[in-house]
């Protein structure tokens, strides 16, 4: 079947934004670091201005406007469920970040758990795990292939001793933008009796995210790397876990009974149901609309369509930089390997901080340098660098990072190519 082609971008806000060059001159902004943080969507900032004159408290009150922003609130609930192919009796919590919803799992592991995660992740996806004391932590090495990654996680389990398991693992590296083989791995787990927590933080706003057809039992993800930049973030998934866990926050919302009195001392008794207990406080119902507006959006879209132009536009960049001398792009599985707009590199010569700072300064575009919050990945991809010609930079070993998504117009891509070539060429200034 033919697939539809989007062939422009989709309106985003900001996308008049002029940035300052040290000429003196200006040139519309190129924001290329969707990885970091999206700009919302246009149709989202509409939705959410639309919205906002019937905003009310949620959960709280009997008058109208508290009634509709409840009811709305519920709605945006079911929407990121759809959207995320959530089973009937899978709870979606609303959170602040992938960060949040992953510690939020981490609180709720079972006595006894041992977690399974890749050297490779995210540190939202490697470091909350052993905090609360019930769970131990096995790292798994990085694989060269999505096969050896299966295959990885098949011998470790085929180890593990008897007892609760999770397997975290990334749908879409923040790093090389790389697909894991989610759907492989958490079948692995499964055939184990473990379970499977998804970050998607980078796979939702690039593909389709299926709870049921990927065969997870969690989603993580945050709203604003999904066009929705209003602090609200989601975890969705199996109920068993959440309901019995101490709940995230202790406060409003989540407790059904309180008395507190001196002789006996405050009691509280905890609501069951996740999305009560683990919502404790004023929901932040703005963001969670927003997210719902995402969506939408996204849906109306359409993802064959999305990702048909972003797999355009991702060709010509890595084209771009193949045949720029001095650049080395990072990859864990293999040049060609499918990826999401996410792509990290190193340019001869180049500090990669300064050379972040000069696209920005020469031509208006943003980018991230660093090592991006997962630094045993970038680490392991550039250490080999010094044996391979491109040592000559001063500084700590970085990278920078271009992404992008589905509000990107082909003149950014083109212009970062641009870019980099002449900048590759020219080498630092002294
Ligand atoms: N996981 C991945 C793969 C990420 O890219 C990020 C953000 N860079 C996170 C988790 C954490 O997301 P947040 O900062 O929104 O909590």
């Amino acid at each position: 079947m033919p697939v539809t082609t989007v062939s422009a971008c989709l309106p985003v806000l900001g996308a008049e934004v002029r940035a300052p060059l040290d000429t003196g001159e200006d040139v519309p902004y190129a924001a290329l670091d969707y990885a970091a943080s999206a700009p919302a969507l246009r149709a989202v900032w509409d939705e959410v201005a639309a919205f906002l004159p019937s905003y009310g408290s949620v959960h709280r009150g009997a008058g109208y406007l508290s009634r509709l922003s409840t009811e709305l609130f519920e709605e945006s609930r079911a929407t990121v469920a759809a959207f995320l192919g959530c089973r009937p009796d899978d709870a979606l919590i609303f959170t602040r970040s992938t960060t949040d919803s992953l510690n939020l799992l981490a609180g709720a592991l079972p006595e006894g758990c041992q977690v399974f995660v890749f050297a490779t992740e995210h540190h939202a996806a490697l470091l909350p795990w052993d905090r609360h004391g019930r769970a131990a932590v096995t790292c798994l090495p990085a694989p060269s292939t999505p096969e050896q990654a299966v295959a990885i996680l098949r011998a470790a389990l085929a180890q593990a001793a008897p007892g609760p398991k999770l397997l975290c693992v990334t749908g879409a590296s923040n790093v090389t933008g790389e697909l894991w083989p989610v759907a492989d791995l958490a079948a692995t787990a499964r055939s184990f009796g473990a379970r499977t927590v998804l970050d998607a933080a980078q796979l939702a706003p690039h593909r389709p995210v299926d709870i049921a057809a990927l065969g997870v039992d969690w989603v993580a993800l945050s709203g604003h790397k999904l066009y929705a930049p209003f602090g609200a973030g989601v975890l969705a998934g199996r109920a068993d876990w959440l309901s019995p866990a101490e709940p995230y926050l202790a406060g409003g919302g989540a407790s059904a009974v309180v008395s507190a009195s001196p002789d006996a001392g405050v009691e509280v008794t905890w609501h069951t149901a996740p999305e009560v207990r683990h919502e404790a406080g004023s929901p932040n119902v703005v963001g969670a609309y927003a997210l719902a507006a995402a969506c939408r959006a996204l849906d109306a879209a359409g993802f064959p369509a999305l990702v048909a132009r972003e797999e355009r536009l991702l060709a010509s960049l890595l084209t771009g930089l193949a045949e720029t001398p001095g650049v080395r792009v990072l990859w864990l599985f293999g040049q060609d390997a499918p990826r999401v707009g996410v792509v990290s590199f190193v340019v001869a010569g180049w500090e990669s901080g300064a050379l972040a700072r000069a696209l920005s300064d020469r031509y208006g575009i943003g980018v991230r340098d660093g090592l991006f919050c997962a630094h045993p990945l970038v680490q392991a991809l550039l250490g080999d660098r010094a044996e391979d010609g491109d040592g000559d930079c001063d500084g700590p070993l970085k990278a920078v990072r271009a992404s992008f998504g589905a509000g990107t117009p082909d003149e950014h891509i083109e212009r970062l190519v641009r870019a980099v070539r002449e900048l590759a060429a020219a080498g630092p200034p002294d």
